[in-house]
């Protein structure tokens, strides 16, 4: 820490000194000489008389003028500091008032300047925190909104079966095992949304701890895409894997990895059915590893590919046919990349809907912030 403030206080207090004394030095002499004149010239009781034999009240006359001399001096070289502080200190006072607005202007450079710089960096730090926070609060509204009305749905119908079930109108049996197929399939869908609300959410805000350690992310994928047979089956889609390296460790949490990759895969055989192929390629160099997952048929319109990745998000002609998603998966996807430290992206085309996850192979949970460096492709 700088000592600039102590030594100009120390060199005050010597000039203050100095210039006392000077003026001690000044007013002796010359008092003295003007005594000696008077007593000379036979002014014997004159006032000038007293200093040339001074007695003690004229030595404490010379000792208060001294202090005196010292005090004013030594304030005047202080003033500014003094202005200083009490800026400030006035600045301080509006910051605990509330008024974030407040900086104070760093002059010179001594410990009241680094002060000063050091509460508009606190003040700065404060303001993006309570950003933040209302930022997130706002999130939190929405989201509150988006689920009560995607809950309230479904619920509704399945309300409107079960009173038809139990109500006085008899029901055949083909009619009754109808409703209640329904019904179940609302509930699932219901069961379904709240699943993954209770997985964005936590992502989301926090609450889930990475537990990172070595994953065979050829292995993963390729086990994800052998539980996946009996869908792509139904879908009468094929599917293959290819990959520039037999094997590869990454450093990464691999549930999450699952549950990224559950999302992509998913969505390419519920969007890509009418493609029939479904490709998914890994690509290693030394630091990387890119994964891509493509599906044929359906192209999404370019000025709805950077929405995807939003909450809640569906292109329009998925959300008239009858796929059941609630809009979160991606959403969860780029929450998962994104506290890997990598980048997500989609392009498509008439060559496919490509979407692409790049991740570091060596990451290090410690340097990663839960921010994206790379950004979102
Ligand atoms: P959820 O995954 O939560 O069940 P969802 O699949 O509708 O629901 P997302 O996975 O976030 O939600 O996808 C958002 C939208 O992006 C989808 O509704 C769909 O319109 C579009 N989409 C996603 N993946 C593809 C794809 N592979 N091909 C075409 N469109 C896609
Ligand atoms: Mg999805």
């Amino acid at each position: 820490m700088s000592l600039r403030y102590h030594t100009r206080v120390i060199t005050h207090i010597i000039y203050s000194a100095i210039l006392a004394c000077l003026v001690e030095v000044f007013l002796v002499t010359n008092l003295s000489m003007a005594g000696r004149y008077a007593v000379e010239n036979g002014g014997e009781g004159s006032l000038a008389a007293m200093f040339y034999q001074p007695d003690s009240l004229v030595v404490i006359l010379y000792v208060l003028t001294g202090i005196a001399v010292f005090t004013i001096t030594f304030l005047l070289l202080q003033r500014e500091s003094m202005a200083y502080i009490t800026k400030i200190s006035a600045a301080m006072q509006n910051i605990a008032a509330g008024d974030l607005n407040t900086t104070v202007e760093v002059t010179g450079d001594d410990e009241f300047s680094s002060m000063a710089a050091n509460i508009n960096q606190m003040v700065e730090e404060i303001r993006e925190l309570m950003d933040k926070e209302r930022e997130s609060e706002r999130t939190k509204n929405e989201l509150i909104t988006n689920v009560a009305h995607d809950l309230r749905t479904p619920l509704t119908s399945i309300i409107g079966y079960l009173e038809l079930l139990s109500g006085p109108v008899k029901l055949d049996a083909e009619m009754q095992e109808k409703y209640i197929n329904i019904t179940y399939t609302k509930a699932k869908r219901l069961q379904k949304l709240i699943e993954d609300l209770f997985g964005f959410t936590k992502l989301n805000y926090g609450k889930i701890s990475m537990r990172v350690s070595k994953v065979d992310i050829i292995k993963l994928l390729s086990q994800l895409l052998e539980e996946f047979y009996p869908n792509f089956m139904e879908k009468e889609l094929s599917y293959e894997l290819q990959s520039n390296v037999p094997s590869l460790i990454i450093t990464a949490d691999g549930n999450l990895l699952a549950r990224l990759f559950d999302n992509l895969i998913n969505n390419a055989i519920k969007y890509g059915a009418e493609g029939k192929r479904i490709l998914v390629k890994i690509k290693a160099d030394e630091e990387y590893v890119t994964v891509s997952v493509t599906n044929y048929g359906y192209v999404i319109p370019k000025e709805e590919l950077p929405l995807l990745f939003e909450k809640f998000y569906r292109v329009e002609q998925s959300r008239s046919t009858d796929t059941g998603g609630t809009g979160l998966g991606l959403a969860i996807a780029k929450n998962i990349v994104d506290m890997h430290g990598g980048t997500i992206g989609v392009t498509s085309d008439l060559d496919g809907t490509v979407f692409t996850v790049k991740l570091q192979i060596h990451f290090d949970i410690n340097k990663e912030h839960f921010g994206n460096p790379g950004g979102t492709a």
